[in-house]
């Protein structure tokens, strides 16, 4: 491994026993497959990694004005993966899709006629893609592994491509950018990675979860503003759904298998639940009179910190849906 600019570059081999290591606060529900577009192939010779990361990190803050570069992972063409944004921070990936997502930036233009990927680049998105779904106990599907083509640009609501959508990962990705094309084409091969690893296990420890409150929160190895710091771990974010394992005097653990604490001052209680129609409006308070202001697709997961009247407030930043169409998980 090599850290440059602040990104760490990781062979696929390394990526596996990496992944395994690091701690995570938020509580991960999708990964997100982008293709870069521009740098593509051309742009690549072989050993500029770290400067082509660079490059796009100068653009996401600097032309669209975010806080980091806005991707998770990049692949590149041989197969090496450079870390982006802390993995403890939603990415900027897809427009209202951002919580509980992880996002991968393939480097290349992968639309029809354009870059051909190589057999190296397709191995590295199967394998990392296989490791975050074992790492997070995601289900192989195409509930939680998303194409960004899948939501219209304008609002994130999805539409699974028919009209106002970008073509990333690329029409030719797998190919094709199409559900269907990810169900026959990508999935199996994502399921024939993981065969060989652990099955998905259920979290029989956690107790229930909670949001963050703060702008961020100290992880701290006991619970108690006395303990030190946990020692490489982020801080978690404001709005960062957590997985509560145990309470005490006031402190929330968040991890089933390390000592890590928050202060539960800085929390809300967030409860799970999916949406059981076909499309759910989001609305700006709880009530029809209130203007909407996205929509949520069958099988969406959605965290409630609050309900009133039948309604269910879904995010920190006033936004509600009708209680009748949650299931709870
Ligand atoms: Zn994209």
């Amino acid at each position: 491994m090599e850290t440059k600019y602040g990104f760490t570059k990781i062979g696929l081999s390394e990526f596996l026993n990496w992944i395994d290591q690091q701690r995570v606060g938020r509580t991960i529900l999708t990964i997100q497959q982008h293709h870069t577009f521009m740098p593509s192939y051309q742009g690549f010779n072989g050993s500029n990694h770290f400067e082509l990361q660079k490059g796009m990190k100068n653009y996401h803050v600097g032309q669209n004005g975010f806080s980091d570069i806005a991707q998770h992972f990049t692949i590149f063409p041989d197969g090496a993966i450079l870390t982006g944004r802390s993995l403890d921070v939603n990415p900027a990936g897809i427009k209202n899709r951002n919580s509980g997502a992880i996002c991968i930036e393939n480097l290349g233009d992968f639309d029809i006629g354009k870059d051909n990927m190589l057999q190296e680049h397709k191995d590295a998105i199967v394998q990392v893609t296989a490791a975050l779904c074992k790492k997070f106990n995601l289900p192989v599907n195409s509930n939680s592994i998303l194409y960004h083509h899948w939501f219209r640009l304008s609002d994130g609501f999805r539409n699974d491509g028919a009209g106002g959508n970008k073509s990333c990962p690329g029409s030719n990705f797998f190919g094709g950018n199409k559900v269907e094309n990810c169900e026959a084409n990508l999935l199996p091969l994502i399921n024939q990675a993981i065969a060989g690893h652990l099955p998905i296990t259920v979290d029989t420890n956690l107790l229930r979860y909670a949001v963050v409150t703060a702008d961020s929160l100290n992880v701290r190895v006991g619970p108690g503003a006395s303990n030190s710091l946990a020692p490489g771990r982020d801080p978690v974010q404001l709005g960062a759904v957590l997985r509560v394992y145990a309470e005490s005097d006031g402190w929330l653990k968040i991890s089933n298998s390390a000592n890590h604490w928050v202060s539960q001052r800085y929390t809300l209680e967030a409860k799970r639940f999916i949406v059981d129609a076909g499309s759910l409006n989001v609305r700006f308070g709880p009530g029809t009179n209130h203007p909407i202001v996205s929509k949520l697709a069958k099988e969406d997961q959605v965290f409630v910190l609050e309900e009133e009247a039948g309604w269910a407030k879904i995010a920190l930043n006033s936004w509600w849906v009708n209680k009748t169409y949650l299931r709870e998980f």
